[in-house]
């Protein structure tokens, strides 16, 4: 087996985004959630994401993961590894993506890699070391208030300088304008001048092109999603239009769709579906104030799931969700809607329904670990950043996994389509 990339995600719908993308290419990829204990059977396959959840913990645990992440990538025989990270670089001076970057190089023995978080799709692009969201300064753009990341420095070279041991270097957008060759004779320059890191612009997929040629041979790369696009060109794939095959067309029976998001987009998102499925709302208060609420709700999923697609959702207003946070705290509101969305999973999946659409980081990240899902394999997009993917063996299971903004306001109905 020829493992062509392996790759670390920082977190859980990152790891997933950028298997989308890389199946979008030709890569036939597998996510893993966290480092599997035992040996998992991969089948035949390209590339493999091992999601971890190391984006705000302490930095010696983000480095301790990454590394038992990277020893096990290693062991299949990757040909080249890839940390992925938030194209908004969600990390502080302490870290973790500078010290996860440095424990990655020095365990492989390598003196130089590149840090690349653009992607232009989404809006992220970076000029002159600096990024933008959405052509605002990300220190502008709302991520200076983020509760874990804030982040309050547009200016990579020097943020990134802060998190790493060695000196950062840039390679600028009139060096990547010039192509793959250009941008090689950058790092070569970078190198002679002792910069272990080049930041690299790019604000156009074109460029990403070029970036994505020039990293041909280094054996580690870092950035968000966007850098990945463009890998498949340096590796010999045979049949790369049909390599994916798609397996989730075969999974019968209807679909529940959880939603525990809050965002804006899954509010508008869920008024839609709601229009379409039969939907239950599990009303906070109704949870709080009446003990019978939950059964009553499970009831209602099993007997519906049999005749039609579901919704079910937590997804309230910014007031609701104030109110809730007010009278119990932040941390025990959210374990409470988490662990009301995962009981109907668990519930529905042992009654049978084995395709489920989930909206929310978070939300996915518990119900996935609640209905035992270690491996899926990679299947066809949705929306940009949101594949299909579904589980190995004899029953398996397909899960779309939504982070917060993602997806247009028909997502659920899209969602379905796809796999009809
Ligand atoms: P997103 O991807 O939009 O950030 P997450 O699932 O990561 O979504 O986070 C949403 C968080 O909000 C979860 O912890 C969830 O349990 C919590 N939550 C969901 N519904 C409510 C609600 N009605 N009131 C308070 N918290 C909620």
């Amino acid at each position: 087996m020829t493992i062509f990339v392996g790759c670390i995600a920082d977190d859980f719908t990152g790891a997933t985004d950028l298997a989308g993308f890389l199946v979008k290419q030709g890569f036939r990829t597998i996510q893993l959630n966290g480092v599997p204990a035992e040996e998992p059977d991969l089948g035949e396959v390209d590339a493999v994401v091992i999601a971890l959840k190391s984006r705000t913990i302490a930095a010696n645990a983000a480095i301790a993961q990454s590394l038992a992440a990277l020893n096990r990538l290693k062991s299949w025989g990757c040909h080249q590894f890839y940390f992925k990270y938030c194209s908004t670089f969600d990390s502080t001076e302490k870290g973790n993506i500078g010290a996860v970057t440095d424990a990655l190089l020095d365990a492989l023995g390598e003196d130089f890699t590149i840090a690349c978080p653009a992607l232009p799709v989404n809006g992220r692009s970076l000029y002159q070391g600096h990024l933008f969201v959405n052509g605002v300064l990300l220190h502008e753009s709302g991520m200076q208030d983020h509760p874990l990341t804030p982040m309050t420095d547009s200016n990579l070279v020097r943020f990134f300088g802060k998190q790493v041991r060695g000196k950062v270097g840039l390679v600028p957008f009139e060096v990547v304008e010039q192509g793959a060759q250009a941008i090689r004779k950058a790092f070569r320059r970078l190198k002679a001048e002792g910069k272990r890191y080049a930041i690299v612009d790019a604000v156009t997929n074109r460029h990403l092109r070029h970036i994505g040629h020039a990293v041909k041979n280094l054996k580690l790369i870092t950035g968000g999603s966007g850098l990945s696009m463009y890998l498949v060109d340096n590796f010999e794939l045979e049949d790369v239009k049909n390599r994916c095959a798609d397996h989730i067309a075969e999974i019968p029976g209807n679909v529940a769709m959880l939603s525990g998001s809050c965002s804006t987009m899954t509010r508008q998102q869920v008024a839609r579906a709601k229009e379409k499925f039969p939907s239950f709302y599990l009303d906070p208060m109704q949870l709080v104030n009446n003990p019978g609420f939950m059964e009553n709700a499970i009831q209602w999923a099993l007997e519906q799931a049999k005749q039609d697609s579901v919704l079910i959702y937590t997804t309230s207003s910014p007031e609701k969700v104030k109110q809730l946070q007010d009278l119990l705290g932040i941390e025990k509101a959210g374990d409470l809607m988490e662990n009301s969305l995962k009981k109907i999973a668990k519930s529905l999946a042992a009654a049978g329904i084995r395709k489920f659409v989930i909206a929310g980081g978070e939300t996915s990240g518990c119900i996935v670990k609640e209905l035992n899902v270690t491996i899926m394999r990679i299947g066809p997009e949705i929306a940009p950043g949101v594949p299909w993917t579904v589980t190995p063996g004899k029953q398996p299971l397909a899960l779309a996994l939504k982070s917060g903004n993602f997806g247009s306001v028909d997502f659920f109905e899209d969602a379905l389509e796809k796999i009809k």
